[in-house]
């Protein structure tokens, strides 16, 4: 597409109004934001723009949504940011309100805690597969107007003063030059912005990769309630999804072992294994274009708080992404200031609280075994613990 320059005079009346069309062409298709990604953290932010009136564009590589779950409990602040856009009331009406969780050692409980009345929160953590929330955050941006793009792939992007130029490669092998004002990135964990942004992910990774299962499983665990089961070997982790199903995480041998002890297992519907990381992108943002969820942020699901991260930040990017279009540039940098600082605070204590659970080296098995079961009865420490699972262990700022 041609420049046009505003302050040109015509001289060819013919040119003129073909630039002027050209123009508007360019005007109305342009959007003012390019979200790449639509999981749930693009989803999110191309929703909560959509109901401010900002013209969004939001684009996938994958032709289907996934329709594996990898998140299954949608937390606290969660709930409280998508409030006003009718999504909180559907997750909650579609799944169940966590009770609480239960810490076992030796086929006993030995800490208990109690999901949150206490938090002045509306809704407790509510379990609903990923791939369901997803869905609705879909269709409330479907009834905004605005559907997701498939078999659209961000390759790599430019910004100068003016807008952001990003490369997008189609299903056919087309390649597109696409202008927006900003672009959000919210491509996961390989993400090709960040990678365009030359932005570092620095972190570790966890040596052993973790084992997933969803299986049909008959056991005494309290259905109502998360578990953490110390094992000699690990961990295991093991949520009810509904009705008979559950989803089993575990780092040991055999983590499967500690549930046969306590119960039958069934038909397994998904088994996985993923590798943990914990890492935090250099900058949330750079001029233009911002990282939210995945693409900024990784770490262990311990904690429950990949998605629902990724959903905050998408909350605080459409507040700032708004008043820069309407004026106010310097907001682009608020939301790279302060997720940065909330990435590398949450990450950093779902890190700690990995390597506790993980128990490994033995002095953190120690740990793990004899003193956690000891301080979770400290008020201090549950409390710490019911804020970071609610997602409500830093305030929700929108401004600095
Ligand atoms: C076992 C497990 C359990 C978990 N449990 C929880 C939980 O209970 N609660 C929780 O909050 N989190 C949980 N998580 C983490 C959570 O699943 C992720 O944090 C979440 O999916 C991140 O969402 P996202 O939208 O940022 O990225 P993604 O979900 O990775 O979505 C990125 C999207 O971008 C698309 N994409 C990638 N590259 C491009 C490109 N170049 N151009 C265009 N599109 C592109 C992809 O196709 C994808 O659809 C869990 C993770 C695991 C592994």
């Amino acid at each position: 597409m041609r420049s046009v320059d505003a302050g040109a005079t015509p001289t060819d009346g013919r040119l003129w109004v073909f630039q002027a069309l050209e123009w508007m062409t360019m005007v109305s298709t342009r959007p003012a934001v390019l979200i790449a990604g639509a999981g749930p953290t693009g989803l999110a932010a191309a929703l909560l723009l959509a109901r401010r009136g900002v013209s969004v564009r939001i684009i996938d590589t994958a032709l289907q949504p996934s329709m594996y779950s990898k998140a299954l409990a949608v937390n606290s602040r969660t709930l409280e940011v998508l409030q006003d856009t009718g999504v909180s009331d559907c997750i909650v009406a579609a799944g169940w309100a966590v009770q609480g969780a239960s810490l076992h050692q030796h086929d006993r409980v030995v800490l208990q805690f109690d999901l949150p009345t206490t938090l002045g929160v509306r809704h407790a953590m509510t379990v609903l597969p990923q791939a369901r929330t997803e869905a609705m955050l879909a269709e409330a941006l479907q009834a905004q107007g605005v559907s997701v793009e498939r078999g659209v792939t961000l390759k790599t992007l430019t910004q100068d003063d003016a807008q952001v130029t990003a490369t997008l490669q189609h299903l056919d092998g087309r390649e597109e030059q696409a202008q927006s004002a900003l672009l959000f990135g919210a491509d996961g964990a390989h993400s090709a912005v960040r990678e365009a942004l030359g932005l570092d992910f620095a972190g570790s990774n966890l040596a052993e990769p973790w084992s997933l299962w969803d299986l049909q499983l008959h056991t005494s665990l309290d259905p109502w309630r998360a578990h953490i089961l110390f094992e000699p070997d690990g961990f295991v982790f093991v949520l009810r999804l509904q009705d008979d199903q559950w989803r089993v995480i575990g780092n040991g041998n055999d983590p499967l072992a500690a549930l046969r002890r306590i119960g039958s297992l069934g038909v397994v519907s998904w088994q996985s294994q993923f590798h943990i990381g914990h890492r935090v992108a250099a900058q949330a943002g750079v001029g233009r274009v911002a990282l939210g969820g995945d693409a900024a942020h990784i770490h262990s699901p311990l904690g429950a708080r990949g998605m629902n991260l990724g959903i905050e930040d998408a909350y605080v990017y459409a507040d700032c992404a708004a008043d820069a279009l309407a004026g106010d540039p310097a907001r682009l940098h608020d939301y790279a200031v302060l997720r940065h600082q909330v990435h590398k605070a949450v990450v950093r204590r779902i890190g700690a609280i990995t390597q506790l659970v993980h128990g490994r080296p033995p002095w953190l098995r120690w740990m793990r075994d004899e003193v956690v079961p000891l301080a979770g009865h400290l008020a201090f420490a549950r409390q710490l613990m019911l804020r970071t699972v609610g997602g409500l262990d830093h305030p929700l700022k929108t401004r600095p």
